[in-house]
């Protein structure tokens, strides 16, 4: 998968030279490959603006706009899918005009019965829950820390170690996790529609055959861990092992830390090998799939 970076996830005129002469160039007719990646490259926020507009565009037209950051959020997410298609696909219908291949991609995605819905298998419990949980912390602080107790099972202690946070930010992270249980996880389920019996359905399918469907778990996990990172630019790129180790060892970083870490596992990993080195009492984060609060 092509990763589109923070510089440009972060939408804007500033980075753009000229606006007009960007746009001119992508409506004229690219035929080679090189050219392609050239004219693309130099455009992305202009593109990424262009294909959140249409999908902005899209939910009002159906009625299903709301002015808020959630939905500012989803705009923003769906235009960073549509332009890592048209960067994938965009190669291979060289030649062709680069603003005009991106307008169809994204109209033929939205003339699609499903159109929101990036993999299929979310269609399914499993689907519904993780989906629902990793869509919930895109918007809710206190979903995105309780997302490290419903995926890896850590409480708020654990949490506060793994991800080395200092005194101040502490106390936060166990009031998360006490509105989450007081409220915030009994919301999230019903706005999910996942009744009482698809849970204990959940809950049977884990004690069946816990391996198979913590696995089945993990899979789905990253589909919506990279979909969900889409909607934050500022805490949106993986960092190198060098990179954590210096934040880690430094002190910086916190809310990356706390974002990036609850969306991104082969990150966790990482920072948890920095920060430990494997000689913790905490055991390496894996996804054992909490369906309680
Ligand atoms: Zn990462």
């Amino acid at each position: 998968m092509i990763g589109i970076g923070a510089q440009h996830m972060l939408s804007g005129d500033h980075a753009m030279p000229d606006r007009t002469t960007t746009l001119g160039r992508l409506e004229e007719v690219v035929s080679t490959v090189e050219d392609f990646d050239r004219v693309v490259l130099q455009a992305l926020p202009i593109l990424l603006d262009r294909a959140a507009g249409y999908t902005k565009r899209f939910l009002r037209e159906t009625g299903q706009w709301s002015d808020d950051v959630a939905h500012e959020k989803f705009v923003l997410r769906w235009g960073a899918e549509y332009l890592e298609q048209f960067l994938v696909s965009g190669r291979s219908e060289v030649p062709c005009r680069p603003l005009f291949l991106l307008d169809s991609i994204v109209a033929k995605q939205h003339s699609r019965p499903e159109p929101f819905c990036y993999h299929s298998d979310l269609l399914t419990p499993l689907g519904r829950f993780l989906d629902g949980l990793v869509g919930r912390a895109a918007i809710s602080r206190d979903a995105l820390i309780a997302l490290y107790h419903h995926c890896y099972g850590l409480g708020p202690g654990q949490i506060i170690t793994v991800l080395g946070l200092n005194g101040s930010e502490s106390p936060r992270i166990y009031k998360n996790f006490q509105r989450w249980r007081d409220s915030g996880w009994k919301r999230t389920i019903e706005d999910m529609g996942i009744t009482e019996t698809e849970l204990h359905g959940l809950n049977e399918q884990q004690h069946r055959q816990r391996q198979r469907f913590n696995g089945e778990a993990e899979r789905i996990l990253r589909f919506a861990q990279a979909h969900y990172r889409k909607s934050e630019p500022d805490h949106y790129p993986c960092l190198s092992r060098h990179q954590w180790e210096d934040m880690f060892q430094q002190g910086y970083g916190i809310e990356y830390r706390i974002w990036h870490l609850a969306l991104c596992l082969d990150c966790l990993h990482t920072a948890w090998d920095v920060g430990f080195g494997g000689a913790s009492a905490i055991e390496k984060p894996r996804v054992t799939l909490q369906m309680q609060p």
